[in-house]
């Protein structure tokens, strides 16, 4: 049997087990997936021991996805420009780290309604979830990315290391909003137990796209407004399915459809 986990410290939180347990089902394959708590300081024995009892990869989770980086034999193109590993491949002893956050982000907006063009996109945040957003605008070849955060020297460094990034002080965020085609949140406001995002978004276009990478709630305050309003909007569970597509297909062989059913046995209904 084939087995797979997430690590993370704490883990119970994680809709990883529920997302893969469903498509372990569906293909009928031969394979499990569990939720193991690791603290900081038992992570480099966890890892060593991964081939030995039978894993075939690992979704990592906070606080150890740059951590971890150090432990492994090798890590791919996306892993390295993030700077973070959210999945492990193990192959014949060695551990190899990739980042699908990156494809993640981009399959949603793909599947759920992409902006028509691809002039300006405002990301707030400058935390590891906006270093892969920024990775995947870039790629896609946005002409202009404003990035803007709380902490403007964060920005500033994930500007620094990309092409067409420009930052703006967190303050003035609702100024930038009226010539763009993409509105990203990739902070942690708006989610369950957090302060809410205060966003004026009376300058925003109808025809802009707005996505929220948090999805506790589903829909957040920022994506009911943006809907009320009339804008196309995505929410952040679509990025969590999608980011899971390649793990499951590298480490169990098939590539997992994104349909309604997983989004419902996500969300437990
Ligand atoms: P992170 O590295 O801790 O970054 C947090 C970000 O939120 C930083 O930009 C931080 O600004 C900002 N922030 C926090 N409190 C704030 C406040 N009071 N006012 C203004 N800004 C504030 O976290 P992350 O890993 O990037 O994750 C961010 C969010 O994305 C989380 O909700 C996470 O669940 C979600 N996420 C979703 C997916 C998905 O698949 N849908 C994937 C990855 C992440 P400072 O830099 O100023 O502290």
């Amino acid at each position: 049997m084939r087995r797979a986990a997430v690590i993370g410290y704490p883990v119970t939180h994680s809709l990883s087990p529920r997302l893969h347990g469903f498509w372990l089902k569906k293909y009928r394959i031969e394979g499990e997936y569990t939720a193991i708590e690791v603290t900081p300081d038992t992570l480099p024995e966890v890892l060593r021991g991964l081939g030995a009892k039978g894993f075939c990869g690992i979704n990592v989770t906070v606080p150890h996805k740059e951590t971890v980086i150090k432990f492994l034999d090798s890590i791919d193109e996306a892993a390295r420009a993030i700077g973070a590993v959210n999945t492990i491949t193990v192959r014949g002893g060695k551990l190899k780290g990739t980042n699908t956050d990156v494809y993640g982000f981009i399959e949603n907006l793909r599947q759920n309604g992409f902006p028509r063009a691809k002039n300006k996109a405002v990301v707030l945040g400058a935390g590891g979830a906006a270093r892969a957003v920024v990775k995947a605008l870039t790629d896609e070849k946005f002409a202009k990315i404003m990035l803007v955060n709380r902490t403007t020297a964060k920005a500033e460094a994930i500007a620094k290391n990309s092409t067409g990034v420009e930052v703006m002080d967190w303050k003035d965020r609702a100024k930038t909003l009226s010539d763009t085609d993409l509105l990203v949140n990739t902070t942690t406001l708006g989610m369950q137990g957090k302060e809410p995002l205060a966003l004026d978004l009376s300058t925003l276009p109808r025809q802009v796209v707005v996505n929220d990478l948090v999805y506790t709630p589903l829909i957040t305050p920022l994506l009911a407004e943006a809907k009320a309003r009339g804008n196309k909007t995505v929410d952040g569970l679509g990025m969590l399915i999608h980011q899971a597509v390649p793990a499951f297909e590298a480490w169990f062989g098939i590539r997992p459809v994104v349909d309604d059913d997983v989004r419902k046995q996500v969300l437990g209904d």
